[in-house]
């Protein structure tokens, strides 16, 4: 029998987060909060030598200007561990205050210990628990990288990657499955390692004396399935803040769209507090655009918004010259550089919309539905560009200066409608 629409739900897209405790990364006056439903954290990585002070602290502020709210640096060596603090030292002359985490593993219990000006200048460890040492040791090289932890009140975050698993705990659960009358798969006894890893390590870690508001989770695979189902677990077995990120995710748009759809169907979910997006940048590439992306994946999501959102239609054959293409880019390139300028005088222009459309066919209704829109003509049609503001037309522009003065409307838009004179008016 046929279903009638009418008797279809409305299903609300609003997300229920997970519950979760609270844990705030710190540096000077700024505070990062992950977890208990805090705005979803975007965080990345430089991937400059560490030990080159000048240009991991030049890569840092591009990556907190771009609007990554916590950086982390790989820590591998005793070089790094001395160039942390003279790092914090180069953003501090840039008035750069994004916290930054240090990358630890195989040796981090001795270059915290080694070096007590990296580990205050750091606010948040990641310890990988697969890293961490062999045999006996293991347990005791973590517990100091917890002790550091402690002595200089850090978080933690432990991130468990199928790339790096504790071999000893694999071989435990392997073990343990074999002696089941029916077996597990391979599959699913990888994913017990893996959540099994990261939650007797946070128990080890609270054993030690870091509160359990100090840790952070996660289980980092390759694969999108794998993550989902992973998470899903490891979200219903703790109340730990959760680190969401594809690992090695690869380049190019194959890295976009598997991180997008894996963190997509976790976040729809409540589950994820902070999340990074492990981009391979093409040779020379900008490190910015993974966040960029962890941005947008949160923004057109609805979870939270950063910079004015560019509406525009793919073009198709009624489109014949680049100006379209060209607005487009032009003005989201635009909002997007203004923002770290904008956001401290026009308080809440990040939820702007700017539709830019091709030709008449959809380019007037959707431009009114925007704050602001422009409809350039397609093939045949007039040559001329109503451009309509909060649904109502204002003007019609025409000529070779189309892109100069919609960027003017834009600005005297939001100057009008976000500066802080108006917003106490
Ligand atoms: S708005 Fe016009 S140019 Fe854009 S896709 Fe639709 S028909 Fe094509």
């Amino acid at each position: 029998m046929p279903v009638s629409i009418s008797s279809l739900p409305i299903v609300s897209g609003a997300v229920e987060r997970r519950n979760s405790r609270l844990v705030c990364m710190r540096y000077g006056t700024r505070e990062v909060t992950v977890g208990a439903g805090s705005p979803i954290v975007v965080q990345s990585m430089t991937n400059t030598d560490t030990a080159d002070v000048i240009a991991t602290a030049i890569q840092v502020k591009e990556l907190a200007r771009a609007g990554s709210e916590l950086v982390r640096i790989t820590v591998n060596n005793q070089a790094a561990a001395v160039a942390v603090p003279q790092i914090r030292e180069q953003l501090d002359k840039m008035g750069i205050d994004v916290p930054l985490v240090g990358d630890f593993h195989y040796n981090g219990h001795t270059l915290l210990n080694d070096n007590p000006e990296c580990a205050k200048a750091l606010s948040k460890y990641r310890i990988n628990p697969g890293n961490v040492g062999q045999g006996a040791k293991r347990d005791i090289q973590f517990s100091q990288m917890i002790e550091a932890a402690c002595k200089y009140d850090k978080p933690v975050r432990i991130g468990v990657n199928w790339g790096s698993l504790d071999q000893n705990l694999l071989a435990r659960i392997m073990d343990q499955n074999a002696s089941r009358s029916e077996p597990w798969t391979a599959q699913a006894v990888m994913y017990e390692a893996l959540i099994t890893s990261a939650i007797e390590n946070a128990h080890l870690a609270e054993e030690v004396g870091l509160a359990g508001d100090k840790i952070i989770l996660s289980c980092k695979v390759s694969g999108v399935q794998d993550l989902i189902a992973v998470y899903r677990e490891l979200a219903r077995r703790c109340d730990y803040p959760l680190h969401l990120g594809l690992t090695e995710a690869g380049m190019g748009s194959k890295g976009i769209v598997a991180s997008t759809a894996a963190l997509s169907v976790l976040l729809q979910e409540g589950i994820g507090d902070t999340i990074r997006i492990s981009l391979t940048p093409e040779p020379g590439g900008d490190r910015c655009k993974e966040v960029i992306v962890a941005q947008e994946i949160l923004q057109t999501m609805g979870l939270r918004k950063f910079a004015p959102m560019v509406i525009a239609c793919p073009g198709c054959g009624r489109t014949t010259s680049t100006v379209f293409q060209e607005l487009a880019d032009n003005i989201q390139t635009y909002l997007r550089e203004q923002m770290p300028v904008w956001k401290k005088i026009y308080p809440g222009v990040e939820g702007m919309n700017v539709a830019v459309m091709g030709c008449i066919v959809n380019g007037p209704g959707e431009s009114k539905h925007a704050n602001i829109g422009i409809s350039l003509p397609g093939t045949g049609e007039s040559p001329a560009a109503p451009v309509f503001v909060d649904g109502e037309k204002k003007v019609t522009l025409r000529g070779d200066r189309i892109v100069e003065e919609f960027q003017a409307i834009v600005l005297d838009y939001v100057k009008t409608h976000y500066g802080k004179e108006t917003s106490e008016a």
